[in-house]
C-alpha cells in the first residue's frame, strides 16, 4: 500500500497538473489535501472576494474529485504543523506540490523539507523560474532579453500536457474539516471552477482573440480574456493556454491577436521569474537609485486615490470598479498606477498594497512587477517622463464614456465632450446636469501641468543617479 499526498495550494485543477501526476505515480491511496493557512486567508488586509473565489473553487474541485472516487481533505493551521501530522496519520511516503516562489511560500517549504517527504513540481509557470538565463548565465532583467532567452530555449511539446485523470485512488481513513464557507459573494461573471475556466479560454480563443491586439487597450476590459483569477489559482494551466493560443499563430484572422496574447503570458512569466530571482523586490525598488528616496506624496492624496475621489473621472472610475468588483483592466491598472506614482508622487508600495487587498487576481509577482514597471523603479520600467494625461487616456480608451458613467454615476448626465474633464464645464451646464464640480463631484486634486513639472523635477535627479 503506497499512500501519497497531493498538497493543493494554488493549482486547483485536474488537467495538466504536474503535482497531481507526481503524487499519482505508484500511489494506491491518494490524499488530496488543502490546508487553510491563517497566514494566507485570515488577514483583514486580504481581499474577501479573493478568498471567496478560492473557497468556491475548492467546492468545485471537491465535486470533481468526488466524481472520480475521491474527495478533498481539509485541515486548518500552519502547514508546517499540519503536514507532518497528516503524513504521520496516513503513513504517506510522498507529498507532491506545485513550486511557488513567493518569499512566504519559499520559507514555508524550506522548513517543511526536513519534516515531510516534500517534492516540488513545475506548474505555476511555463518554465521553472531559474531555468531562463542570459548568455552570461544570469536571470534576465529586461523583458526583451527574457523573451529572447525563453523562446530560444525551445518550446515544450503540446504532447507534454497532462490529461485529467479519469479515476483517482481511494483515500485512506482520514478526518477532514468541512469545506470553508466563502466569506463574501462574488460578482456573477466570476464562477470559480476548472470547467468554467476551460470554457472561457475556448470562447476567448474561438472569437475575441481576433480583436485582442486592438481591444485590449480599452478601459472597460471587455476585449481581454478576464482569465487572470483563474490563472492566479491555477484553475487553468498556463502551459495549456499557451499551447492553445500558439496553435492560432498562423490563422489569418486570429494570428495577430494570438501573438499579442502570448506576449502578455510572457510578461506574466517574466514577473514570476523576476520575483524568484529577486525576492526582496516585494518591498524594495529593484533600481538601486530609488531605494533610499522619500516619495513626497501626501497621505490625503493617497486617500483620495483609494476612494476614487480625485476629480479625474478615469482614475475615479477605475478605483471604484476595483473596490466594487475586485478587477480592473490592464489599461486601468496602468493609468491609476501612473497617476499615483507620477502625478501624486506617492510611493508605489502603497499602491501595490491597495491592489493586493482588493484584486481577486492579486498575484505577488504580477502585482509587484506591474507596480515597479509603472513607477519606473523596476529593472525594465516605463521611463520617468512618461506621465499619462488622465484626460487623454479617458478620451482614447473610453471613447463612448460608457465605462466612466457606469462607475461614476455623478457624471451620468455630463455631455461627452466634458466627461473626461468635468471641471471645464460652464457653470450653467453644471447646474443643468446636476453635477456641480466641487459639490456633486470632486474638483481635481492636482493641477495637471503643475503636477507634471513637479514629477519631472523629482524624478530627473533620482534617475540620473547610478543604478
Ligand atoms: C500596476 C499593475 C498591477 C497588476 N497586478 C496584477 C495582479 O496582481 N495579478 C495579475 O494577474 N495581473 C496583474 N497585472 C497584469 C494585468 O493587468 C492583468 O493580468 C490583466 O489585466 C488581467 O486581465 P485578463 O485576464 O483579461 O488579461 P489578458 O489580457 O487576457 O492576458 C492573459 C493573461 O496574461 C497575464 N497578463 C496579462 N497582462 C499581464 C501583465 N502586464 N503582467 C503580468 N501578467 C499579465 C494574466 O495572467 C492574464 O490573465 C497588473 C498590471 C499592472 C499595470
Amino acid at each position: 500500500m503506497t499512500t501519497t499526498v497531493w498538497w493543493i495550494r494554488r493549482d486547483l485543477r485536474l488537467a495538466d497538473n504536474c503535482a497531481l501526476a507526481t503524487a499519482l505515480e505508484g500511489a494506491t491511496r491518494l490524499v488530496p489535501l488543502f490546508v487553510v493557512d491563517p497566514h494566507l486567508t485570515g488577514h483583514s488586509a486580504r481581499s474577501q472576494r479573493r478568498i471567496a473565489f478560492l473557497f468556491s473553487a475548492l467546492r468545485a474541485l471537491d465535486e470533481a474529485l468526488r466524481e472520480r472516487g475521491s474527495r478533498l481533505v481539509v485541515r486548518s493551521g500552519d502547514p508546517v504543523e499540519v503536514l507532518p501530522r497528516v503524513v504521520a496519520e496516513c503513513g504517506a511516503t510522498l507529498v507532491a506540490a506545485e513550486a511557488d516562489f513567493t518569499p512566504y511560500a519559499r520559507r514555508r517549504d524550506e522548513r517543511l523539507r526536513s519534516l515531510v517527504p516534500l517534492r516540488l513540481t513545475p506548474g505555476l509557470t511555463l518554465r521553472m523560474p531559474g531555468t531562463v538565463a542570459t548568455r552570461d548565465g544570469r536571470p534576465p532583467r529586461i523583458f526583451r532579453h527574457f523573451a529572447r532567452a525563453f523562446l530560444a530555449a525551445g518550446e515544450a511539446s503540446r504532447d507534454d500536457l497532462l490529461p485529467p485523470p479519469r479515476r483517482l485512488p481511494p483515500l485512506p481513513p482520514l478526518a477532514s474539516e468541512p469545506l470553508p464557507d466563502p466569506p463574501a459573494s462574488l460578482p456573477e461573471h466570476w464562477t470559480p471552477s476548472e470547467t468554467v475556466a476551460r470554457a472561457r479560454l475556448a470562447r476567448f480563443l474561438g472569437d475575441a482573440i481576433a480583436r485582442y491586439h486592438e481591444a485590449r487597450h480599452f478601459l472597460d476590459g471587455q476585449g481581454t480574456s478576464r482569465l487572470s483569477p483563474y490563472f492566479r489559482f491555477g484553475l487553468l494551466s498556463v502551459r495549456e493556454a499557451w499551447h492553445r493560443a500558439a496553435e492560432l499563430l498562423d490563422d489569418p484572422e486570429r494570428g495577430p491577436g494570438a501573438r499579442a496574447w502570448l506576449d502578455e503570458l510572457l510578461w506574466r512569466e517574466f514577473f514570476h521569474h523576476l520575483l524568484a530571482a529577486f525576492p526582496e523586490s516585494v518591498t524594495r525598488s529593484l533600481r538601486p537609485a530609488f531605494r533610499d528616496v522619500d516619495w513626497p506624496g501626501e497621505p490625503w492624496a493617497l486617500a483620495a486615490w483609494r476612494e476614487g475621489n480625485t476629480g479625474f473621472p478615469v482614475v475615479d472610475a477605475a478605483m471604484r470598479q476595483l473596490a466594487h468588483e475586485g478587477w480592473i483592466s490592464n489599461r486601468a491598472r496602468m493609468v491609476v498606477a501612473n497617476f499615483l506614482t507620477r502625478s501624486l508622487l506617492v510611493d508605489w508600495r502603497a499602491g501595490e498594497r491597495w491592489f493586493r487587498k482588493h484584486l481577486i487576481d492579486a498575484d505577488l509577482a504580477a502585482n509587484v512587477g506591474g507596480w515597479q514597471w509603472c513607477a519606473g523603479t523596476g529593472t525594465d520600467a516605463a521611463p520617468y517622463f512618461r506621465i499619462f494625461d488622465p484626460v487623454r487616456q479617458a478620451e482614447r480608451f473610453d471613447p463612448t464614456g460608457e465605462w466612466i458613467r457606469q462607475w461614476v454615476p455623478e457624471l451620468a448626465a455630463v455631455p461627452q465632450p466634458y466627461l473626461s474633464a468635468p471641471w471645464t464645464m460652464p457653470l450653467s451646464l453644471q447646474l443643468s446636469t446636476g453635477c456641480r464640480v466641487g459639490r456633486d463631484y470632486p474638483a481635481p486634486i492636482v493641477d495637471l501641468s503643475a503636477a507634471r513639472e513637479r514629477a519631472l523635477a523629482w524624478f530627473r535627479p533620482v534617475t540620473r543617479r547610478k543604478g
